[in-house]
Formats: structure tokens, C-alpha cells, sequence
């Protein structure tokens, strides 16, 4: 990330948190706010776990799910996600191909891998990516023998994905779809249900059009990782904008449950689970802050010394390689990739 394009993005969210919060009493505007029981299990009782940037995040009492609340209402996230914040955020995140494209395939290879493995389908029927970004998953399902939907709110992306991909890739929201019953055999979503408003009904509607014994992948991140657990708010994922639900692997399983699916395997991945990572959260606050605290300077001393032995590269090494399995073996890797299959 550029300072020129940290300065951009870190204006821009300043206007959209100034058009979203009442600043003299510090809480969102009636009229953006959506206020909500557990998006789970529906319980009026939860627990402050976490404020930033006037955001706050509450913690279920009886289903542990971490949750914001009040959240954005539809009218407030549609006019975000059409914002100059949200295209400067895609700058970084879809408009260069060589941030994305290594990463994003070996995973796509190793999450249609586990899907074979769970699923029925071996590689035939329909297949469903929901947020399917520029259609790299799809094409690779497509040359394993699927045929392959895609749902892509970004105008820009469905566009380009149709031009690979066909016009089965649909620019609308996934309820006003309409998809007929039982249609797919595998229906896939990697980095999306902690951004959807109403899980529950979205998952819901995920088990009407799956055909019965279909594999649902969903991938997130596990707020109860241990990055997540050390860092708390820091973390990039708190992120009030963007980011309403936060689940962890016994609120992922009981959500799934209540839509109707039988979770199979729960697969850490911990890519930023480092000390070196966990250190540097506390000396350099995450991009997604609207208003980064001011470090003092006897902080930034602490993280400074305690940072320098990771510069040393054998020890960098091993903390890439051994403190991310550690975290993945202990199941508190920062990130869940989650096999389903309807019942
Ligand atoms: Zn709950």
C-alpha cells in the first residue's frame, strides 16, 4: 500500500464516516442504522466486545456470536459500496492482478480440491460462486466440467467475468435472484458472509436452491483465532463499513445447522498468523481504522526493539512456517474454509 493511496482511502473513509455518524453524540444516525438481535441464534442479550471508530461489536450470551450493532441499513451499505471509499478500496484489492493472482489461485486449486473430496458431484452440475469477483474460480470449475454461475454485485467485474465466462454471471443480490429450487450441486462463497447484512436468510436461501446432499463452501475469517484473540479491535476484519458479522467455528456450525446444512470439515489457513504480524499490529495501526490512534513514543520504542529480531531472516523463516501451523493445529488459524453439505 502506497502513503498516496492510504491518504486517499483514509479521506475518503472520513467522509463516509462523517455522512453515517451524528458526531455530537458519537452513534450512528437513525436513519442508516439497522438495530438487530443475534443475526444467528436471535437472542436480545450480548456483551460489548469491541468499539472502533464508534462501531460497536457485541458478543452474543448465549451463542458467542460477535456482531455489530445497530449495523448499516440496505440503503446506507448500497450507498458505501457505490462510494469513491469503496473504489479506492478496490484499487488495491481487484484492479491489480498481480496482488491477487498467485495467492487467489493456489487457494481456488486447494478449495476445489476439497470439494471433490466432500462432494457428490465429482466435477459434474451446477456450480455457484456467489461474489465471484473476476471469475477466476469459475473458469478453473468450468475446465474441471461444471457449469458454472456467478453472483457479482461490482458492474465493472460481472462484466469482465461475463466476457470469459458467459452471461450466467448475474449482477443482482442473491434473494432477488430467484434461482429455481434445487438447482445447485455446489454453491461457493470465499470472503462474503461476514459482509452480508442478513445471514441467516441468506443462507436460507442458499439451502432452498441447493439440490439435497450439495456441498456448500463458505471461507471467513475465525474471530476466535488467535491473531484475532491477541490483536482484538486492531484486527484489519473490524471493520464497521464493511464487516457486520464476525464468526468463529461454533458460530459458523450453528448457523449453518439452523439453514438446513451438516457442517463436514472446519480448514484453518493462518497466512498472517506471525509474531512478526501480531507485534507490528501494535505499532502500526490497520488501514481500516478511520481514525488510527496516536502510538506515544515510548510505544513505538517497545515495538520497534521488539520487531528488530524478525528483520533476521532464518528467524523470519521459521516464524512464517511454524507459527501459522501452530495456530492451524491448535484450530485457531485466523481464517476458516468451511465444507457443508445439505441434509
Ligand atoms: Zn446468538
Amino acid at each position: 500500500m502506497s502513503s498516496d493511496w492510504l491518504n486517499r482511502w483514509n479521506r475518503a473513509l472520513r467522509e463516509q464516516h462523517k455522512l453515517l455518524f451524528d458526531y455530537s453524540n458519537k452513534r450512528m444516525k437513525d436513519k442508516f442504522a439497522h438495530y438487530t438481535d443475534c443475526p444467528v441464534c436471535g437472542e436480545k442479550e450480548a456483551k460489548l466486545h469491541y468499539e472502533k471508530d464508534w462501531f460497536k461489536f457485541f458478543k452474543c450470551h448465549n451463542c458467542s456470536m460477535v456482531y455489530m450493532n445497530p449495523r448499516m441499513n440496505v440503503a446506507a451499505t448500497h450507498s458505501f459500496y457505490n462510494s469513491s471509499a469503496n473504489a479506492i478500496y478496490n484499487e488495491s484489492k481487484f484492479d491489480n492482478p498481480s496482488v491477487t493472482s498467485d495467492f487467489d489461485n493456489s487457494e481456488n486449486i486447494s478449495n476445489l480440491d476439497a470439494i471433490y473430496r466432500y462432494g457428490k458431484s465429482g466435477g459434474k452440475g451446477r456450480f455457484l460462486e456467489i461474489g465471484s469477483a473476476t471469475g477466476h474460480l469459475l473458469e478453473r470449475a468450468k475446465k474441471h466440467g461444471y457449469d458454472v454461475y456467478g453472483i457479482e454485485l461490482n458492474k465493472k467485474m460481472c462484466l469482465q467475468s461475463r466476457s470469459v465466462l458467459g452471461d450466467t454471471v448475474y449482477d443482482i443480490d442473491l434473494l432477488d435472484a430467484h434461482f429455481p429450487a434445487e438447482m445447485f450441486n455446489v454453491i461457493y462463497m470465499r470472503d462474503l458472509i461476514q459482509h452480508i447484512p442478513d445471514p441467516k436468510s441468506f443462507l436460507l436461501e442458499c439451502n432452498r436452491i441447493a439440490k439435497p446432499g450439495a456441498t456448500i463452501f463458505i471461507g471467513t475469517h475465525n474471530i476466535e483465532g488467535l491473531i484475532q484473540r491477541i490483536v482484538k479491535e486492531k484486527y484489519t476484519a473490524v471493520f464497521g463499513f464493511m464487516e457486520p458479522n464476525h464468526f468463529s467455528p461454533v458460530t459458523i456450525r450453528k448457523i449453518l445447522e439452523i439453514a438446513g446444512f451438516e457442517v463436514k470439515d472446519i480448514h484453518f489457513r493462518s497466512i498472517d498468523v506471525t509474531l512478526g504480524t501480531i507485534i507490528s499490529y501494535f505499532g502500526t495501526p490497520s488501514f481500516t481504522y478511520v481514525f488510527p490512534p496516536e502510538l506515544g513514543k515510548l510505544r513505538r520504542l517497545v515495538v520497534k526493539l521488539l520487531y528488530a529480531p524478525f528483520f533476521c531472516q532464518p528467524l523470519r523463516y521459521l516464524d512464517t512456517h511454524i507459527t501459522p501451523s501452530i495456530a492451524n493445529w491448535f484450530k485457531l488459524g485466523s481464517w476458516m474454509n468451511v465444507i457443508a453439505v445439505k441434509k
